[in-house]
């Protein structure tokens, strides 16, 4: 079974800075707090669908 990659998305300007590969044992959507070249800060980055 492929593991399927998820795009993390800047909540501020809605930018996929990252993607990441899905863990199948989660039952939360991912929520990580990294760097965005676009608002030059660190930001929550949400998994897009
Ligand atoms: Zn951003």
């Amino acid at each position: 079974m492929p593991l399927r990659k998820v795009a993390l998305a800047c909540v501020n300007c809605g930018s996929r800075n990252y993607t990441v590969s899905e863990n199948k044992n989660r039952t939360e959507r991912l929520e990580v707090k990294k760097f965005c070249k676009h608002c030059g800060k660190h930001t929550l980055h949400k998994e897009t669908r």
